[in-house]
């Protein structure tokens, strides 16, 4: 990562909130911001974007499972969650939060820091495919022939997937577990509608190729 990332911390207790900034700065070379309500996160979120959340579970004015949600619902901005108990934690994965780690308090700073680190990798890859597409799950931008992609949420992720498996034909059904999270049913021809919205997208930066093929009777994939 070129420049430092921020983390967001959302924690009511400040002892524990400034252990953490201390650490993610000092340590990890972070810049930090901190909010310590739940219901103030989507507001600090659009006030200065971060690169990663660290959620508290229990909170004042909305818990930790109510922010992840919201969150989730307006992409995949990388989120850690803190829990007291160790229990708690099989109890959310089985909510399907999408959250992308979880610890459990007490914790060591210096593992937070790995961790933190460990998801900013795993969220920051920047795909440049030979046609000139380019995506970065990390910013959550793609571009055509240097051209920005004005994409939504549910076309970003979809192409971000194809781009991750070049060539490769995927049902409908398998688009739909990559781009709705949550498993709601949806009927086949959502997942055409976003296509198609993305391909015209896609046809503005560049009108001569196609970028994503339609498989009869099977699904999609990106050409190569
Ligand atoms: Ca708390």
């Amino acid at each position: 990562m070129t420049e430092q990332a921020t983390i967001l911390i959302v924690e009511d207790e400040e002892k524990i909130a400034t252990l953490l900034r201390d650490y993610l700065e000092k340590t990890g070379g972070y810049q930090t911001c901190w909010v310590n309500r739940g219901d103030e996160v989507m507001e600090a979120i659009d006030a200065t974007p971060p690169d990663l959340v660290l959620l508290d579970l229990m909170l004042p004015g909305m818990d930790g499972l109510e922010v992840c949600k919201a969150i989730r619902a307006r992409g995949s901005l990388p989120v850690i969650m803190i829990t007291a108990l160790v229990e708690e934690i099989d109890r959310l994965l089985g909510l399907e939060l999408g959250a992308d780690d979880y610890i459990c308090k007490p914790f060591s700073p210096r593992e937070v820091v790995a961790r933190v680190k460990a998801v900013l990798r795993r969220a920051s890859g920047t795909l440049q495919l030979p046609g000139g597409l380019v995506t970065d799950s990390g910013r959550r931008v793609a571009s055509l022939n240097g051209q920005t992609l004005t994409l939504t949420p549910v076309e970003f992720e979809l192409l971000s997937y194809l781009t991750q498996h070049p060539g490769q034909v995927f049902s409908r059904d398998q688009l739909i577990n990559v781009i709705y999270k949550d498993y709601r049913v949806v009927s086949d021809r959502t997942v055409d509608t976003h296509v198609k919205n993305l391909r015209q997208k896609l046809a503005m930066a560049s009108p001569k190729e196609e970028i994503i093929e339609s498989v009869y009777g099977v699904g999609y994939r990106l050409v190569v």
